[in-house]
């Protein structure tokens, strides 16, 4: 099947632990088992909640909302204030208690912002010419701190601004609950070289409303091609494909997996391939390296040799390879970027309206020659290493992910 028709039965919200989540790793796993391959689902427990919707009412006008995601159900009336830059909120404590405020930048995260104030409610404000983002609360926010927060439309915030200093209203409806959530497991195993393990991750999942045609239906059909290529072209190394989910909730199934798999990567694992975001007809391919520069010039020779090129950067990428630096594992991020989807990221116009085979293609031969060099040259290729230089963005990005300060398991470097 053509990438494009595998990426068209996966066009609707797949949120983590949702409905939507079960329809599209029922697909997943179908069209496996189409292929004579037998994945296995593995389960982890979320805080989870389904889209919902919210209202803002001023007197006889009402506009509609996006949520956030953990909010909940609730009813908030208050005074709204519009501040450009919620930073204020640091830079005059108090000033600003138990109003509801309208902020259209900070240069704080937003659990910085909810923790440092005695705020109402908090009203984000979307792109301009775009519906507005979906965003989600950290699992690990601290329950008094889950704030009824949403998201607007730029065009509404216009309106909105006018009315500072009178009293609105916010209902969000919101089911939030604990839910399971599930990662597909597939092992296609080589024929015993060596007992090193490769990996090929890329998440189904999406963020609330929208069908993430783009981010990340994109990568998952690459993974589903994978599978079907390397079951056929049996590989001299292990591979083990992963589709992730709860990765638009802060990479809840990838770090899951580090944790019920801790032993075996410390082990026998030796490289990620992540594939995340593709599709656009008009786009930039990007590899992004979270590795060192040796990686970086080995992996965009291999593409270069195949007629691919890819913009290469050796920096962290915000996706499920991830978890895996806390054990010094290199990834490789392949990514295809700057066309559309750049206004219709974590919007619900991601649909697979505006993808193209032509923009999956090279996406998916990417993944193909890579993991093709690394599975089958006579050593390993690549150094279970990463950059010292990234060390400090790693772990600060994975600080504010999970809101717990991380331990890094990296080998000690000694200078010559
Ligand atoms: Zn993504």
């Amino acid at each position: 099947m053509k990438l494009l028709n595998l990426l068209k039965t996966l066009d609707y919200e797949r949120l983590a632990g949702t409905d939507g989540e079960q329809r599209a790793y029922q697909t997943i796993i179908n069209h496996l088992k189409s292929i004579n391959l037998k994945p296995h689902l593995e389960t982890f427990e979320i805080d989870g909640f389904e889209s919902g919707t919210a209202e803002l009412i001023c007197g006889s006008k009402s506009w509609e909302a996006t949520p956030y995601g953990l909010c909940g159900d609730s009813s908030t009336t208050g005074e709204l204030l519009y501040l450009e830059n919620a930073d204020a909120l640091f830079l005059r404590p108090g000033a600003y208690d138990g109003k509801i405020i309208l902020y259209n930048h900070s240069s704080k995260r937003l659990h910085e912002l909810v923790s440092c104030s005695s705020i109402k409610a908090l009203i984000g404000v979307s792109a301009p010419h775009k519906k507005a983002y979906s965003y989600s609360y950290r699992q690990n926010m601290p329950k008094e701190e889950l704030i009824p927060s949403l998201m607007i439309r730029y065009d509404y915030a216009q309106a909105l601004m006018k009315l500072s200093g009178q009293v609105i209203t916010i209902n969000i409806r919101q089911k939030a609950e604990k839910k399971v959530a599930h990662n597909i497991v597939l092992d296609i195993p080589g024929t015993g070289i060596d007992n090193s393990l490769t990996m090929l991750v890329g998440h189904y999942d999406t963020v609330a409303r929208s069908h993430g045609a783009s981010d990340n239906a994109a990568g998952t059909v690459s993974l589903i091609k994978a599978a079907e290529y390397f079951s056929k072209h049996k590989p001299a190394r292990d591979l083990r494909i992963v589709w992730f989910s709860g990765e638009e909730l802060g990479l809840l199934g990838s770090f899951a997996y580090a944790n019920a798999h801790e032993d075996e990567i410390r082990q026998r694992l030796r490289l990620v391939v992540n594939v995340d975001l593709g599709g656009d007809p008009i786009g930039r391919n990007v590899l992004f390296v979270l590795g060192t520069k040796e990686l970086m010039g080995y992996a965009t020779g291999l593409l270069r040799g195949k007629g691919l090129l890819f913009a290469e950067q050796l920096n962290i990428y915000s996706s499920d390879g991830m978890p895996f630096s806390v054990f010094e594992i290199p990834s490789l991020n392949i990514a295809r970027v700057g066309g559309t989807a750049l206004f219709t990221g974590h919007t619900e116009e991601d649909t697979a309206k505006l993808c193209t085979e032509y923009g999956l293609t090279e996406i998916y031969l990417a993944t193909q020659t890579l993991l093709d060099h690394v599975l089958n040259s006579q050593f390993y290729p690549i150094n279970k290493e990463i950059d010292d230089s990234l060390r400090d963005k790693i772990e600060r990005y994975l600080w504010n992910s999970t809101l717990t300060k991380p331990d890094l398991f990296w080998r000690e470097k000694y200078k010559k």
